[in-house]
């Protein structure tokens, strides 16, 4: 481990702590946090700290609602944008569990922790994962409301002047530097306002909770210039939307890379295949958790560098999952399917379990190496590529009448996340739209 008790007690008397936020996850992937008063680390230690988990999206019924927060100490981090007159503020990440202290079925980072065991079994030592979280910043109104109007116009790498929130981009990375992070690359995306910014990989417990802390930075950073920044998956119709490529790869006992092997002509092994088979196989299955919102499935459309059918290559970049050049330690598979709306701890969770599956059962898919934009769906059939989910009702179809997905994220949380994503399509559905307004009101 890397802090015991007595580092998180120094780091307090060193930093003047007085509060600390215990955060989680909710089902939703949304981060939520009970803070407390640095007198009460006794019993936050302790796992003693208690929280009425009744509201939480996912969470239970309100007779059965108290729930125990277990801080993983290894995530002990000083938040320094939080500005008290006097001392500092802290952070745990924490587990949530049952007041008979087992595991709560319905907290996410408990399942991706369930499913590292699984792939442990299997002989493996870690899932390594590396993000590519893409964001827009907006501007605010005079109520700070979040409003649709850029605030660059840059492109695709473009450098200051044309894209003015570099500044704000800076101003992030620099931000995550400070709590650790490690930069690999940050620059302007292809649609104007919008950005992307790729910190190391780590192993998926680790990655996970990075994407937590790293979408809490962006978004306070941004609000100290301004801005507001968003993670939806397509704010704006008719230019690209953001995703969130995961590259992932397994590393073997003795920890090296299991996706390389020098041998073959592509440099992938056996096991890189049927780790692709699986997530291919079950990618439609695990699209409701990888993209979980209706408007996510407005990104997957074609024509803005996000895939819709489930199809792997080396190179082409229509494909969901492509293999990036590197070989060696580096070597990887980049899932591209996913965006940052997701709950990367059930995300993550649902691309091992398939990917995991895949190599249990040794399943193969052949890459495809045309532009499957350039055809059409009966020339994509006949080489075996499927669409993914084109709404969140189809997501949630294809998610219902999956066997493994429950496997992976429980039952609990299958009921929960199918009774959510209902309500939120059904909401959605009955909502009459501008596009209708624009479309019907005068020609009918
Ligand atoms: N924004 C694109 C997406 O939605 C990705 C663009 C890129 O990184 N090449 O996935
Ligand atoms: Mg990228
Ligand atoms: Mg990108
Ligand atoms: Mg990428």
């Amino acid at each position: 481990a890397k802090y015991t008790k007595e580092d998180i007690l120094r780091s307090i008397e060193v930093n003047d702590v007085r509060y600390i936020r215990l955060m989680f996850t909710d089902m939703l992937g949304i981060m939520k946090n009970v803070e407390v008063p640095t007198s009460k680390i006794d019993k936050v230690l302790n796992n003693e700290q208690m929280f009425d988990g009744s509201s939480v999206e996912g969470f239970v019924r309100i007779q059965e609602a108290d729930m125990f927060l277990y801080p993983d100490l290894n995530t002990w981090l000083i938040l320094p944008w939080e500005k008290l007159k006097e001392g500092t503020v802290a952070r745990l990440i924490c587990d949530v569990h049952r007041p008979d202290g087992t595991p709560f079925l319905g907290d996410s980072r408990h399942i991706l922790k369930k499913q590292l065991k699984e792939m442990e079994k299997l002989g493996f030592s870690k899932f390594n994962v590396g993000v590519e979280p893409e964001f827009f910043l907006f501007k605010l109104n005079e109520d700070k409301q979040p409003v649709l109007n850029f605030t660059d116009n840059g492109g695709y790498f473009d450098l200051a002047p044309v894209d003015s929130s570099e500044d704000v981009r800076r101003d992030i990375a620099l931000e995550l530097q400070k709590l650790g992070f490690v930069i690999e690359a940050s620059h302007h995306e292809v649609a104007y306002s919008q950005h992307e910014i790729n910190f190391q990989f780590d192993n998926a417990l680790e990655a996970c909770d990075n994407i937590q802390t790293f979408k809490l930075v962006v978004k306070n950073v941004a609000k100290r210039h301004g801005y507001h920044a968003t993670f939806m998956a397509k704010p704006v119709s008719g230019i690209n939307g953001s995703g969130m490529h995961v590259n992932t790869s397994l590393a073997d006992k003795e920890g090296n890379n299991a996706f390389f092997d020098e041998t073959t002509k592509n440099k992938l092994s056996q096991i890189a295949h049927y780790f692709i088979g699986g997530v291919l196989t079950y990618a439609r299955e695990f699209c409701l958790i990888t993209n979980p919102t209706v408007n996510s499935y407005k990104r997957l459309v074609p024509g803005y560098e996000a895939p819709c059918y489930v199809s792997w290559s080396e190179a082409n970049r229509s494909t969901m999952i492509r293999i990036p050049a590197s070989r060696g330690k580096a070597t990887r598979v980049e899932v591209r399917s996913v965006d940052a709306t997701a709950n990367p701890y059930l995300a993550i969770s649902a691309i091992l379990g398939a990917g995991l599956n895949g190599i249990k059962n040794n399943i193969e898919v052949k890459p495809v190496e045309k532009n499957l934009f350039a055809l059409n769906e009966e020339q994509r059939n006949e080489l075996g590529v499927y669409n993914l989910p084109t709404t969140l009702k189809e997501a949630i179809d294809a998610f219902k009448k999956s066997e493994l997905m429950p496997t992976i994220i429980g039952n609990h949380l299958k009921e929960k996340l199918i009774d959510a994503k209902n309500k939120e399509w059904d909401s959605y559905r009955i909502y009459v739209s501008d596009w209708e307004i624009e479309n019907y009101i005068k020609k009918y």
